[in-house]
């Protein structure tokens, strides 16, 4: 099954991918990487007693830091925080990132969470929201056609990686290697 966080790797690189699914390499991550883990931990236990007034959004109950997996769809993941109401699921992510609007990286990830919730709960799924670390900057989401579409495709190219057993090319420049925890491992790298 593919971990939901290999949409954003593969959009980043997709030997990161390679690495993961196909290697037994235990990378060394930078210390971005634990402090992200660290806000995680902070936002779940703050989320048990916040009100979420400020997303203004209608909701009966939610779920906090659930792992979901879906075997038809074949993508597994841990979902940060999901509100759920009659009819519908908005699930929301916490990112340790300062950044002025969501990247799309993060918008196909939101979606597959989504994804998951919406089948794992049979509801509708139609906005998602990312709160990141700058002044818990919040932006809400609309899921439109290209977003599940483009989702779809990057699902097929990662089962295509799998399915091939052979390391991707890679367009990433000097400045995504710079930070890649994989970068000892990719010999045309400088
Ligand atoms: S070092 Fe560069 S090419 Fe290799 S996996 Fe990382 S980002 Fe991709």
């Amino acid at each position: 099954m593919i971990p939901i966080s290999l949409i954003r790797q593969y959009i980043f690189c997709p030997r990161i991918v390679y690495y993961n699914l196909l290697t037994n390499i235990k990378p060394i991550y930078p210390r971005q990487v634990s402090l992200g883990n660290e806000y995680h931990t902070l936002q779940d236990r703050l989320s048990k007693n916040r009100k979420f007034k400020k997303l203004n959004i209608k909701y009966d109950e939610f779920v906090l830091n659930k792992y979901i997996e879906n075997k038809d769809l074949n993508i597994c993941g841990i979902v940060d925080l999901a509100f759920l109401s009659k009819d519908e699921v908005t699930p929301i992510e916490f990112k340790f990132i300062n950044t002025k609007k969501p990247s799309y990286s993060h918008i196909l990830q939101l979606y597959a969470y989504g994804l998951l919730l919406s089948k794992k709960y049979e509801k509708n799924f139609n906005q998602a929201i990312i709160s990141y670390s700058n002044n818990m900057k919040i932006f809400k989401i609309n899921i439109n056609d290209k977003i599940k579409n483009d989702f779809l495709k990057v699902l097929k190219e990662i089962e295509k990686i799998v399915k091939n057993d052979i390391l991707p090319n890679s367009s990433a420049d000097q400045y995504k290697c710079s930070q890649c925890e994989y970068l000892n491992f990719c010999d045309d790298r400088f």
